[in-house]
């Protein structure tokens, strides 16, 4: 049998959930809110953002004023740090998470934590045709399971359900499952007709073939390093190995790990790593190329160091004055390979040719890596795909399919670049659900 009936229910208290529960406790006082959270705490995710500060907005984002209008009046102070990036002024992700929480229960939301939502199911709504109907054909039901402990101090799971005249699904996507999201979303959009665009891992490294064992030359001797450059993504159409199609290029720190890639701009790059297998695309289409030298031309600067090289003066040695030892060690090695000249780092600079000064010259601004496989969704601070965009209203979200039923945060299929744009998405599509719910009420 169902349980209490609510106005609203919020499933998952994540960003946007919590954004929608303070924004719906401010806008309507006096409505029943439940939030349901799996997570014995809400907001665990929003804890670790911005490696514990919560990069919160930027002043770039759709919607920035609104997000801080928002932030404002429940409290927050924020600062705005170089290229719009903003932060809570305590640069304290868990008072974020923490302000949230305690100004949705001070406005009267009810937040019931270890209650993982099963099913959500819409009764009699696809079918009404007056758009009124009696309260209970307009309910949904909302079933979720809870820890209970009996008498005796056991605990053991049961099952519940409570019932409500509008439903927030904010359960996130897939990244980052610690937290909570483990994609059981796009199960429930799913069971209320929704279609799914796949969802993948983005934000995320990527693991590259030259540091498979048998490489040569063996890119761990890069790892735990890290070097300001651009990199640039390139996709190879049908084969055309001889360039391709450049699709992406950021400059920014580029981290070399035991396995490959990593650091913001290659998080944001393999946005744009998405492949179809079933139109026989494969990661294998795609070709990273990094510019370690990215202020000026290295070929210029060897030429010029050439003419006035002092006597005895090694390759290496020069090399090492603009790149870490370990990153021009292998760079010489690459660009030794392609010219045929192994010790080409030993080789006098006064002896160097024009071929090898070449061949350095690619290997430095375009030292090439192939993708292997994307860091999977522990890693991934976003997820790319979720519920089609074209079945929920763009500024509320609301569900073109299931009325009253409204789909916000990383569920949809939504992504962003690392700066803040991710959570403000979440933000800004919880408020606009609750905000769009308090209009409805008003309305009737
Ligand atoms: C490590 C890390 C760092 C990040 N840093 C930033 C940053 O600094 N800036 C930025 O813009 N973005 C950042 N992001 C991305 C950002 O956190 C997400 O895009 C954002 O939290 C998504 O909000 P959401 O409300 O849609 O989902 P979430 O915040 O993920 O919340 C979803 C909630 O739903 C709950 N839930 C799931 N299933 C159920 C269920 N069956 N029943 C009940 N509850 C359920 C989950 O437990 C979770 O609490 C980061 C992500 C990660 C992983």
């Amino acid at each position: 049998m169902a349980g209490k009936h609510y106005d609203a229910v919020i499933v998952g208290g994540g960003a946007s959930g919590l954004a929608a529960a303070a924004e719906l406790g401010m806008s309507s006082p006096g409505l029943d809110v439940l939030v349901l959270e799996k997570n014995e705490e809400p907001g665990r995710k929003i804890r670790a953002t911005g490696s514990g500060r919560c990069n919160i907005t930027n002043t770039a984002a759709a919607g920035y004023t609104e997000i801080l209008k928002f932030f404002r009046r429940i409290g927050l102070m924020t600062r705005v740090y170089e290229n719009g990036l903003v932060y809570p002024y305590s640069e304290s992700a868990a008072d974020v998470a923490a302000l949230l929480i305690s100004r949705a229960e001070e406005l009267g939301v009810c937040i019931i934590t270890g209650a993982e939502v099963t099913a959500v199911t819409a009764n009699g709504r696809q079918d009404r045709s007056d758009g009124k109907g009696s309260r209970e054909e307009r309910s949904f039901e909302i079933r979720y399971s809870a820890k209970e402990a009996d008498r005796a101090g056991r605990v053991r799971m049961t099952q519940k359900s409570v019932t409500a005249d509008y439903v927030i699904l904010a359960l996130g996507g897939k990244a980052g499952p610690t937290y909570g999201t483990t994609g059981d979303g796009y199960r429930l959009a799913r069971e209320l007709g929704h279609s799914i665009v796949t969802p993948v891992p983005v934000l995320t490294s990527v693991e590259c073939r030259e540091w498979d064992p048998e490489h040569r030359p063996q890119a761990m001797m890069l790892a735990g390093t890290r070097t300001r450059g651009v990199v640039s993504l390139y996709r190879h159409p049908d084969g055309d190995w001889e360039r391709g199609v450049e699709v992406f290029e950021e400059p920014g720190e580029i981290q070399f790990t035991k396995y490959g890639l990593s650091g913001i701009c290659v998080f944001n790059m393999t946005r744009f790593m998405r492949f179809d297998r079933r139109a026989g695309e494969s990661l294998e289409d795609f070709v990273i190329r990094a510019d370690l030298f990215p202020d000026g031309n290295i070929r210029d600067f060897l030429r010029d160091r050439r003419s006035n090289a002092f006597p005895g003066e090694k390759t290496g040695e020069v090399l090492r004055t603009v790149l870490k030892d370990n990153i021009a060690a292998y760079v010489l090695e690459t660009a030794g390979g392609a010219a045929a000249c192994r010790h080409i780092g030993d080789k006098l600079l006064e002896d160097l040719n024009d071929a090898e000064i070449d061949a350095i010259g690619d290997a430095v601004h375009e030292l090439t890596f192939h993708p292997a496989q994307l860091r999977g969704w522990k890693e991934a601070q976003a997820t790319s795909g979720g519920v089609s965009l074209e079945e929920i209203d763009e500024v509320t979200g609301e569900s073109r399919l299931v009325r009253d039923l409204y789909i916000t945060g990383e569920l949809a299929d939504r992504d962003f670049p690392c700066g803040g744009f991710n959570l403000s998405n979440a933000w800004l599509t919880g408020i606009g659900a609750a905000r769009d719910i308090h209009d409805k009420i008003q309305d009737q």
